[in-house]
């Protein structure tokens, strides 16, 4: 129960600051309230894993991504709340099977500044890589997510992932930032089913690539669970003050 902080150091603000002009910059982008007119900002952290559609993958030596999520989702849940953040989890355990439209109608019922998706990938590159709704889907019969939302998302993409990738310099590197329609189930959908749901502004963070041995063995160390944490929170802090509905 600590009192809200502000960002400390001056990258944090220039990163604020960035976020803000992209937010005002965009046409379908809704600035609110500065953060210090605002209550505790609210963020919701989705471990991503087990859901209706996986059980995530695994490290070569048997390590699983829904483990991976997890610990980092809960020491990035305590660097947020000693920061400021209210803290909602789309999970309460680690094993606990939550759907991906559940995920997304708990990040809207807290109505969170920001869900934040965390993931492991499986591709053939190394690194960190953020993937944001870049126009809607279908799921269920339902179209989403609004235009207001995925221009949101769009303008806090960008920001979160100069912070994190800057923490990580030397340890991952950046894949870059992508819309959700360059994903498998994106392609088919539109959009990923989370954030058809989303009425809040949602980025999902492939933290690292799980099958690559460089990646797998950092995230795998409880010191590069730690540094991770910390370049999640780096971009979190980089997205503050906005709050885009
Ligand atoms: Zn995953």
């Amino acid at each position: 129960m600590e009192p809200p902080t502000r960002p400390r150091t001056l990258s944090a603000w220039l990163s604020a600051l960035a976020a803000c002009a992209l937010l005002l910059a965009s046409p379908a982008g809704r600035a609110g309230p500065p953060a210090a007119a605002a209550a505790r900002p609210v963020i919701c952290l989705d471990p991503g894993h087990p859901s209706e559609t996986s059980a995530g993958t695994a490290t070569a030596s048997g390590v699983t991504e829904n483990h991976l999520n997890w610990v980092v989702a809960l020491k990035l849940r305590k660097l947020l709340e000693a920061r400021g953040w209210k803290v909602v989890m789309t999970k309460s355990s680690e094993g606990e099977k939550v759907t991906n439209r559940r995920r997304a109608e708990i990040a809207n019922a807290a109505g969170a500044a920001l869900m934040l998706r965390l993931h492991c990938d499986s591709a053939s590159a190394r690194g960190l890589a953020v993937y944001f709704p870049d126009r809607q889907g279908k799921k269920y019969g339902v179209t989403g997510p609004s235009r207001a939302v995925i221009a949101a998302s769009r303008a806090l993409a960008k920001p979160f992932y100069r912070a994190a990738v800057a923490a990580l310099k030397g340890y991952v590197p950046s894949r870059g930032v992508h819309g959700e329609s360059a994903t498998l189930i994106g392609s088919k959908q539109g959009a990923l089913t989370g954030s058809i749901f989303a009425r809040v502004p949602v980025l999902t963070v492939e933290m690292v690539v799980l099958n690559n041995p460089t990646d797998a063995a950092f995230i795998t160390a409880e010191a590069g669970q730690d540094r991770m944490a910390r370049a999640l929170a780096a971009g979190v802090e980089a997205c503050r003050g906005i709050r885009p509905r």
